[in-house]
């Protein structure tokens, strides 16, 4: 359920509202639009007294939301979710995309730092690091805890990237929230319902990953456990499905970014990393992504990528991360979005260069 608050509606009349959701015992959502604001009802078992809503001032009408996901739906909120930064620090949704570089995971000080300066040189605003893994074998390097946490917030203060980096359960949540400017849910999270409740209870970004077998439904489904809890502030990535097709690690399954854009107001970015699992297809569907409109890309940058302790495979080198940002800086107007230039990129100036 939903009330579409009248344009001319007052703080005071959205707040009354709100209050009467409350008092029923239901949660109220106000998600203020360009035009209007609407407030989101979440809780509820069955249909919500509408007419005592629609009576209230203020009220332009109460609809019936009949999709599954609600606050993740172009009905609640029909403007592009932009999340930002602080200036020039990069967004995700706006008419720049949101570009995230660097390692599978932080190996060491010197491979982390290494690799950042790189990446931000290149123009990229956000830096990438596992610090916990979730390998599929529990022989496999599993990160360095909170090691390389500390070393990501040097590299924060250090070249002024943002940091995403991955909590795979309740505790490390704690600590990532901590340390980084965006957590990332990964695929093999994403329908880990108390982690998404818990990071719905943080007031960071989210970066929520696609299950390597889920719907766009499931997908949605998992964002609206994070909007339930009261952070709208989610990023969601398609990284590549599970099909026959063995000529890549994973599908990636570009047609998703449109499809999630009809349906809902979130940014969508893609993987082309673990999309494909080799080094020689992440340029090309790198390129296709930015072509289909996705709002941003995350990309694994090594500067060793032989000697990687994760992910080595497919990890681009520095120089074809440079090569990439280039070429998306020419696809990018073609459908009205625009890359950062390296130039003007306030990390470099941070550190000296
Ligand atoms: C990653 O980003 O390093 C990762 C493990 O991704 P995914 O959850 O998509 O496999
Ligand atoms: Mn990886």
């Amino acid at each position: 359920m939903l009330v579409v608050m009248k344009a001319q509606a007052t703080e005071e009349q959205v707040r009354a509202v709100c209050e009467r959701i409350e008092q029923f015992g239901y949660r109220a959502h106000p998600i203020p639009g360009a035009q209007r604001t609407a407030i989101g009802i979440t809780g509820n078992k069955g249909a919500v007294e509408a007419g005592a809503l629609e009576e209230m001032s203020g009220v332009q009408e109460v609809i019936v939301v009949s999709k599954p996901y609600k606050l993740v739906s172009r009905d609640v909120k029909e403007e592009d979710t932009v999340i930002h930064f602080a200036d020039g620090d990069g967004s995700f949704g706006g008419r720049d995309l949101g570009i995230i570089a660097g390692p599978c995971s932080i190996e060491s000080r010197e491979q982390a730092f290494a690799i950042a300066e790189r990446v931000a040189k290149s123009g990229a605003r956000f830096f990438r690091g596992g610090a916990y893994k979730p390998r599929t074998s529990p022989y496999a390097f599993q990160g360095l805890g909170e090691e390389a946490l500390k070393i990501m917030a040097e590299i924060r203060d250090r070249f002024g990237l943002r940091i995403v980096t991955e909590a795979i359960d309740n505790e490390s949540l704690d600590l990532v929230a901590e340390y980084a400017d965006c957590i990332q849910i990964g695929a093999r999270n994403m329908q880990n319902f108390s982690l998404l409740k818990k990071a719905g209870r943080v007031r960071k970004p989210v970066l929520l990953k696609r299950g390597m077998s889920a719907t766009l439904e499931e997908f949605l489904m998992a964002a609206e456990y994070i909007l339930s809890e009261g952070n709208y502030e989610v990023v969601l990535c398609e990284r590549g499905v599970r099909t026959f097709a063995d000529h890549t690690r994973n599908t990636l399954d570009l047609s998703i970014v449109p499809a999630v854009q009809k349906a809902s107001h979130l940014p969508i970015i893609v993987d082309p990393s673990h999309g494909t699992g080799k080094r020689d297809k992440v340029v090309p569907l790198s390129r296709a992504a930015v072509a289909v409109g996705a709002d941003g890309l995350i990309v694994e940058v090594h500067h060793e990528p032989d000697r990687a302790l994760s992910d080595g495979m497919q990890s681009l080198f520095p120089d074809q991360f440079d090569e990439l940002m280039a070429e998306i800086r020419q696809i990018a107007p073609v459908v009205h979005r625009s890359v950062q230039e390296p130039s003007s990129n306030p990390a470099m100036a941070k550190a000296g260069k």
